[in-house]
């Protein structure tokens, strides 16, 4: 790399732990390389403490890095060690970016507008079911009340306090965990934002059977890209919505605020997702 393209390069990446899985480098990477920008996006290793957080954070302002993603377990941290942050990164609770500047770091919450995105217009007054209630729970409930217009929202989590917490956030019902069932049968829009179905964790324990015709199936989970939820949805021809559609679209606003002009979500890159997440199965 020549010394002008080193000046000019434009750094942020994505802190998590672990995070060499992370498939956002290769979503800048490829925004990059369409723009023709010099960038460097890359995989960070912060231990799962607040303090191992905050010290690489620092580190990476110091370095002149723009800003950076955040990932699992650091949504909370990165909330934390922000000077400033988005009203809705304060009511998920949660941030996802990280923007450095001279007084701070400013925090979002990209997942929001990302899974509104992803699920589209349509569905004003539909009646949705969350099940889970961790992180992403609270950005996807967020997104459901406030950006996509649904009605009812119900929230089912195995500990049911923590539903009760993002029920009070945007006037949802909370569904026992064994009721899960029942309350499957009257969603228009179900989606699945629990680690169940995930490699290496056992799939979603639900009746299939009780989906709604016409209901909307959204499973924020990629990898497998076709978890037990989705393939079971389709075998019953309703529409799908995977987590990959999620991730493509939490990462624009980063990308256009640290690194490029240009995020276009598009089958190309879709493309690239995909053929990353098999070689990493093969
Ligand atoms: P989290 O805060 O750890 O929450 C995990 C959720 O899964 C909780 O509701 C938890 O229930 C539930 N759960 C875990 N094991 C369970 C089990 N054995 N039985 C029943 N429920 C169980 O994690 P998160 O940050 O919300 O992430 C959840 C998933 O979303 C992950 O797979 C993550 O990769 C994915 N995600 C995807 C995107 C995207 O862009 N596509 C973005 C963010 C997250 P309890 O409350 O009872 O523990």
């Amino acid at each position: 790399m020549s010394d002008a393209t080193k000046k000019n390069l434009r750094r942020a990446g994505v802190i998590g732990w672990p995070v060499s899985h992370s498939l956002s480098p290769l979503i800048h990477a490829t925004w990059a390389a369409r723009e023709g920008v010099p960038v460097s996006y890359e995989a960070i290793a912060a231990p799962a403490s607040y303090d191992d957080f905050a010290r690489v954070a620092d580190q990476l302002k110091a370095q002149g890095y723009r800003g950076a993603n955040v990932t699992i377990p650091h949504k909370e941290h990165a909330l934390r060690y922000a000077s400033a942050a988005s009203q809705e990164a304060r009511d998920a609770g949660a941030a996802n970016m990280l923007t450095f500047r001279g007084d701070g770091a400013f925090a979002e919450n990209s997942d929001i507008a990302g899974f509104a995105a992803a699920l589209g217009d349509g569905h004003a007054n539909a009646r949705a079911l969350i099940i889970g209630a961790g992180g992403a729970a609270r950005g996807v409930a967020i997104a459901l009340r406030r950006h996509c217009g649904a009605g009812e929202i119900s929230i089912v989590n195995r500990t049911r306090a923590r539903a009760g917490e993002i029920a009070s956030i945007v006037s949802a019902d909370v569904v026992d965990w064994d009721k899960r069932n029942a309350a499957l049968a009257g969603a228009d829009i179900v989606v699945n934002a629990t680690a169940l179905g995930m490699n290496g964790q056992p799939p979603l324990d639900l009746d299939w059977n009780k989906l709604k015709a016409g209901a909307v199936v959204v499973d924020i989970v990629y990898s497998p890209l076709e978890t037990p939820l989705l393939a079971a949805a389709r075998k019953r021809g309703l529409a799908t919505i995977d987590g990959l559609e999620m991730l493509m679209r939490q990462a624009a606003p980063g990308y256009l605020a640290w690194l490029g002009t240009r995020a276009e979500i598009d089958a190309d890159l879709r493309a690239r997702l995909e053929a990353a997440l098999t070689a990493r199965a093969a």
